[in-house]
């Protein structure tokens, strides 16, 4: 193993910005009185948690009173889905979303299926787009949300959010999306877009894990999903996490106030990762769209090598990345995100997703495409051996 770390998998998590954990501290220490205790230390909980909500309203052109706190993303997608499912069950029981979902999303709708929800699983094309032909011919009398996320996880393609929420509106039906890949990383307008629902999550954005939260616009019927005390008007019940919800509204306002200057360093380093890998390493492909991508996201196939083999090669030598997503990683299935598009289980199998941050730099790329040529050249070798060992022996 080596001592360097070269860390490429921000989709699965971030670093924490320092100033993001020096804002937390006193939170735990000094001011660590219970928001919801009525004496005046605990009153600056309250404001630090109502400062918070201004904050990360303003980053998306909503109002404060539409940001409820969670613990991050899968409980925001949760509750989005099931609260809709449950508030809205009167005017219907159809749900829309697409085959390239969060399983955070996918098991909810799956869950919602077993309460006799129907869900439409909406396909993409071969660049992970939804298809908006089908989703408008998927609308019935009796749809009640459409779920599509900002940005997927795996390939980082851009859905047509805009499109999307026009389409809802049109039908008066609810839109929710998963930003949690999104939010933060590119701009995004709840009120230009026509989203009802969005969910995000802290980690994902260089703030702290288990913190998230799901802005709700304030015209829908909402019911909650955790129950207890009154905790976020009541929606929400549950002691809020003063230092995470200070540390996550910290790392919104400085993601926002760099959002430029980070898109364009992270596009840069892409566009040149994208194009030596593909000059150099043969029988490759790069999975997702050429451009309509999250800035720091990349996916490719090495055809004739197991990315399982890679990620442990990888691995040996410092270099963090992922193949599929971080919570299903484990999972021997081929990613259904990666099959949605059209690859066999074999290329699905053969994928790696790197994912870099505004710190990586050309020299870490170098250094990484050097690995990669030299492992993928000797695995191809091996595995070309053991093929012909194998067909020896039958
Ligand atoms: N949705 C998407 C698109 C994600 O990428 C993730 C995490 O990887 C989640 C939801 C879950 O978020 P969290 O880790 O905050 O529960």
């Amino acid at each position: 193993m080596s001592d360097k770390v070269i860390y490429m998998d921000n989709a699965a998590t971030t670093r924490t910005r320092p100033e993001v954990v020096d804002e937390m501290l006193k939170y735990f220490t000094i001011l660590y009185g219970n928001p919801s205790s009525v004496y005046e230390f605990a009153g600056k909980s309250r404001d630090a948690i109502e400062n918070a909500r201004q904050t990360i309203a303003s980053t998306l052109n909503a109002k404060p009173n539409e940001i409820y706190f969670t613990s991050g993303g899968t409980e925001s997608d949760n509750w989005a889905l099931r609260a809709v499912a449950k508030a809205y069950k009167s005017k219907g029981r159809h749900i829309i979303t697409s085959k390239i979902e969060h399983h955070a999303i996918l098991n909810s709708a799956k869950n919602l299926e077993d309460l006799d929800y129907k869900i439409s699983y909406i396909d993409v094309d071969e660049y992970g787009v939804i298809k908006l032909q089908r989703l408008k011919e998927n609308i019935r009398e009796d749809t009640i949300l459409i779920s599509v996320m900002t940005a997927n996880n795996e390939i980082g393609t851009i859905q047509p959010v805009d499109e999307i929420g026009q389409i809802a509106k049109s039908k008066d039906i609810i839109f929710h999306t998963d930003a949690v890949q999104y939010y933060c990383h590119l701009p995004i307008d709840v009120r230009k877009s026509n989203i009802d629902l969005l969910s995000a999550s802290a980690h994902k954005f260089n703030g702290p894990k288990g913190i998230g939260f799901l802005y709700i616009n304030e015209r829908l019927k909402m019911v909650p999903l955790i129950f207890g005390g009154s905790q976020e008007s009541g929606l929400r019940a549950g002691t809020q996490n003063v230092p995470s919800i200070v540390g996550m509204a910290k790392a919104a306002e400085l993601a926002h106030k760099e959002m430029n200057s980070r898109i364009r360093t992270e596009m840069m380093n892409r566009e040149y990762f994208i194009g030596r890998v593909l000059r150099e390493i043969p029988y490759t492909r790069l999975n997702g769209a050429r451009r309509n991508r999250l800035p720091g996201n990349m996916n490719f196939s090495f055809q004739f090598v197991q990315s399982a083999e890679l990620l442990a090669m990888l691995d040996m030598e410092g270099i963090c990345v992922s193949s599929g997503s971080a919570c299903s990683s484990g999972s021997k299935e081929a990613s259904h995100v990666l099959t949605a598009i059209g690859l066999d289980d074999e290329l699905a199998h053969s994928s790696l997703r790197f994912t870099i941050s505004e710190e990586t730099t050309k020299d870490e790329i170098d250094y990484v495409i050097g690995i990669l040529k030299k492992i993928i050249a000797q695995k191809r070798k091996d595995n070309r051996l053991i093929g012909y060992y194998n067909k020896a022996r039958r």
